[in-house]
């Protein structure tokens, strides 16, 4: 097609000169009337080729037919490139070449890999976050089965827990504990008179006697009346002395817990048989108080 519109073009030539608008026209007829024409006839290829394409092909066949209306051709002249057209660049214009092959078809091949690329990218990309999820599914089904396990546990636990309360509970209540193993009241506290400060509590030498509170200790040794004694200070600041004793288990600075042993009963000093004087002072040197009563706040029996 655009072979024959080459040749229609060089057949009417001079009649598609007159018709090239003014403006066209004027600069080419100072170079000569020879590379006017050239000029004028690359023009009109170009112009066919760009008709080739599909452009305004019923114009071109009017010219041809011998129109003689410029308006045919300005249309055609104003939406060619006017430079290419004119000084006969050889290349065709970017219209012809868009639709022309091979380079087109190694493209789209081109792109057609790029797409299937994408696309396995694509699938790769949703496998691995698929693979992600679950992973995430597992886990979280992992925590919570943990956390059955452990509440389970913890209900076991308690139910255990209750079990021993309620055996405790039904067990006879625990024997108070004792301030002298075996031991026995021989002779009360009674102040009137100035007579006694103490108790005595009556058990055979070498009976251990044991702390009814934890605190220091701060003397152990011979004591003038008592022979040898023991005196702690606890932590409330009432001091408890043991006298008579037999042997001591402790010195002085040493610190005692609740129930341990400290001494043993005898019969040293002032005494006429083998027995714990014990005495509760609220300080070191202060006013005694009854100490059977101070005992059972702990307690303690005497024995
Ligand atoms: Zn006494």
């Amino acid at each position: 097609m655009a072979e024959k519109h080459d040749k229609g073009g060089r057949g009417t030539l001079s009649a598609l000169t007159s018709r090239v608008p003014r403006a066209l026209r004027s600069p080419f007829s100072r170079s000569g009337r020879h590379s006017t024409r050239n000029r004028i006839l690359a023009g009109v290829v170009a112009t066919g080729a760009f008709v080739a394409v599909g452009s305004p092909l019923v114009a071109v066949t009017d010219d041809q037919g011998g129109g003689s209306n410029n308006r045919d051709v300005a249309p055609v002249a104003e939406q060619r490139p006017l430079s290419a057209a004119v000084n006969g660049t050889p290349e065709a214009p970017e219209s012809v070449r868009l639709g022309s092959g091979g380079s087109n078809e190694d493209d789209s091949e081109k792109r057609d890999l790029d797409k299937s690329e994408q696309v396995r990218q694509q699938r790769a990309a949703e496998k691995a976050k698929q693979a992600e999820q679950r992973r995430e599914a597992e886990q979280k089904k992992a925590v919570q089965e943990q956390a059955t396990k452990k509440k389970a546990l913890a209900r076991e636990a308690e139910q255990q827990e209750k079990q021993r309360a309620a055996k405790a509970a039904e067990a006879p209540a625990p024997k108070p504990k004792k301030l002298v193993a075996e031991g026995f009241l021989t002779s009360g506290f009674h102040t009137r008179g100035g007579a006694h400060a103490g108790i005595d509590i009556g058990a055979d030498t070498g009976t251990p006697i044991r702390a009814p509170q934890a605190g220091t200790v701060i003397s152990s040794g011979p004591a003038s009346g008592f022979g040898l004694w023991v005196r702690v200070r606890h932590d409330d600041g009432t001091v408890t002395v043991y006298g008579h004793i037999h042997s001591s288990q402790v010195h002085v600075g040493q610190r005692v817990e609740a129930g341990q042993q400290i001494a043993t009963v005898g019969s040293r000093g002032q005494s006429t048989g083998p027995h714990l004087h014990f005495e509760v002072r609220l300080g070191p040197g202060a006013q005694e108080i009854n100490p059977i009563p101070w005992l059972k706040q702990r307690g303690y029996g005497l024995g």
